[in-house]
């Protein structure tokens, strides 16, 4: 039964580490970042490629093709050995790609899926659960109260500074359920429906995958899809889109095995390759972030995205799901859980203060980033007494999952020392304050008068400046001193490619390109700025709500 509660607004949550996979088919890795001069658009002869049109889009990814594993129709169509035929081929099988590719099998369509890597379910074997309102489990499990859909799209709204699409809110929020259901009705056991780790989400649309994996969903779903008759290619990236008459009629593909190509020629192409994580040229271009020194979690390359830009797709300014990180080192690291995890003192690169830093814990991993990359640089600053007191003490003041508060870092200390004799130039350490600024090229006097102003607000209890919570407010006076500079780190790109409702994938004037449609974090449009933790799951449920999406509109167009 769900009711109309009061929508509590501002919590945080979490996500989970990349776990397990599901093993198909080889065990080589796909070939990274393979493109040659010859596919560089900008050399002599890229103008007499096929393609739909788009030369001057496709030019602007000289940079991302790199690391991506995308070339040129002209350049891949005469090295293919063999073709297939399909109703629908599906490029990736994440969330999106192959929760498409169920849907359309079960609509009758002939489907081919093909998988960059040598298993199925890229990030999407990582996450934990997926957001779903309204669904059949929640009208089963006692004490659900569910909001408004109209509440939630307010606080998005409200969230975003209004820039978000509050319709395609609507659609996503008010399917769903239906996403959990059909997964229910495949016979998929979700472990249960609740709050997202009983802080970060107020509402119970949080619905855990069976041992909190996805890649359990992803497993229950091959088995599905092999029952269907799905073909599912392993080691097979898709490099390039097959035009043919005006629009989009396949994809070619690389067999990473035996290093030959193939086409597969299909009615209509469903795009879900998992964003651009590790593409810096992509994200600088697509993106306000600055990648100098940024990091990444996500293993996405591009492809999906140069791919469309190939055939004329147009692009969406995307959002990321942000963290920080301490450069050398992933955000699992006890050096980024002690200085980007925990509201310490954060200054600028003038060395003022210019947060409340207790922003990471009560808007979780997310707004908090904001702040950070509105400065030039950010960095954590403390004393010997709290890398004692995350060593052997009290421990951490802030955490989530293996690391939660009170838990104690062995290895930070050596992580440290390891920065400073690396001379990365990240970390800095002074045996004064006024040494810590001479080290990082402050201002002693101005990052001495920030740190005493700092220790009376902490003598005092209460932080008139930035309002940071009074437990977190911990003076910082026993040298030698510390600083570490954070900087941007991505788990997921989202976002990219322009889709309409019908997640079909429109080009630069808004008009949809037959045969091409997009599934994914690769189409998501839900956010324009910064991800929202309040609605714990979303971005999975978007992935596989974009894929049935796609998969029912393809399936209009490609069996009529
Ligand atoms: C550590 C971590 C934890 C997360 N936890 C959560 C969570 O709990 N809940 C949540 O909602 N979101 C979570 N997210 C975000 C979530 O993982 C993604 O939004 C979602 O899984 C993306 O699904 P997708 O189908 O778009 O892409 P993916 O699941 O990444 O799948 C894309 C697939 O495409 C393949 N591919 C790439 N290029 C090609 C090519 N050229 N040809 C063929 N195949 C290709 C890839 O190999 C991959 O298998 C998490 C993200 C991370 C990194």
């Amino acid at each position: 039964m769900l009711n109309r509660r009061d929508f509590l607004k501002g919590s945080a949550f979490g996500i989970a580490g990349i776990t397990g996979a599901v093993a198909l088919a080889g065990c080589a890795s796909a070939p990274q970042g393979q493109q040659s001069a010859a596919q560089n658009p900008t050399d002599a002869g890229a103008e007499e490629r096929t393609g739909l049109q788009a030369t001057a889009e496709a030019a602007q990814n000289t940079e991302a093709r790199k690391v991506s594993l995308v070339e040129f129709e002209a350049d891949v169509a005469p090295k293919v050995t063999e073709t297939k035929e399909c109703d629908i081929v599906v490029l990736g099988s994440g969330a999106g790609g192959l929760g498409a590719a169920v849907k359309a099998a079960q609509l009758g369509a002939k489907v081919i899926l093909l998988e960059k890597g040598s298993e199925l379910g890229g990030s999407t074997n990582g996450t934990e659960g997926m957001f779903g309102w309204g669904s059949s489990l929640q009208h089963e499990t006692d004490g659900v109260e569910l909001p408004l859909v109209a509440e939630l799209i307010q606080d998005e709204l409200t969230y975003s500074n209004y820039r978000i699409d509050a319709a395609l809110w609507n659609r996503f929020i008010n399917a769903s359920g239906k996403s959990v259901d059909w997964l229910r009705d495949l016979g998929y056991q979700f472990d249960r429906v609740d709050v997202y780790k009983g802080q970060i989400s107020a509402f119970k649309c949080y619905h855990w995958w069976a041992e909190e994996k996805g890649s359990t969903m992803i497993a229950h779903l091959a088995d599905v899809a092999a029952g269907l008759g799905v073909e599912i290619i392993t080691q097979a990236p898709g490099v390039a889109l097959m035009t043919e008459d005006g629009k989009v009629a396949g994809a070619y593909a690389h067999n990473v095995a035996d290093d030959s190509y193939f086409a597969v020629k299909a009615k209509a192409t469903i795009v879900g390759t998992g964003g651009f994580g590790l593409n810096n040229a992509l994200i600088e271009q697509l993106t306000a972030w600055d990648m100098t020194y940024g990091t990444t979690r996500s293993p996405g390359t591009g492809d999906g995205v140069i791919m469309a830009e190939d055939v004329g797709a147009g692009t969406y300014m995307t959002s990321i799901l942000p963290r920080t990180a301490v450069e050398g080192y992933t955000v699992y690291d006890e050096i980024a859980i002690g200085c980007c995890d925990n509201p310490l003192l954060f200054v600028n690169e003038n060395g003022d203060r210019f947060m409340n830093e207790g922003t990471y814990v009560t808007s979780y991993m997310a707004l908090y980033v904001n702040s950070i990359i509105s400065q030039k640089h950010a960095y954590t600053l403390f004393d010997q007494a709290m890398i004692d007191r995350f060593m052997n003490g009290e421990g951490i003041l802030s955490g989530w999952r293996k690391y939660k508060a009170g838990a104690q870092l062995p290895e930070f200390q050596s992580q440290l020392d390891e920065c400073l004799s690396s001379k990365r130039g990240n970390v800095f350490k002074g045996d004064t304050v006024e040494d810590l600024a001479k080290a990082m090229g402050v201002d002693p006097a101005n990052l001495k008068a920030t740190v005493d102003r700092y220790n009376k607000l902490c003598t005092d209890g209460f932080d008139e400046d930035f309002l940071k919570g009074a437990e977190f407010l911990i003076p910082v006076q026993t040298g030698p001193f510390y600083a570490v500079r954070q900087d941007p780190s991505v788990t997921n790109t989202i976002g990219g490619l322009d889709v309409n409702y019908n997640n079909a994938v429109v080009d630069v004037n808004g008009e949809a390109i037959p045969g091409l449609y997009c599934v994914g974090v690769d189409a998501c449009k839900l956010y324009k700025e910064t991800y929202n933790y309040a609605m714990s799951g979303g971005l999975v449920g978007y992935c596989l709500y974009s894929g049935l999406n796609a998969a029912e509109h393809a399936c209009e167009e490609a069996l009529a």
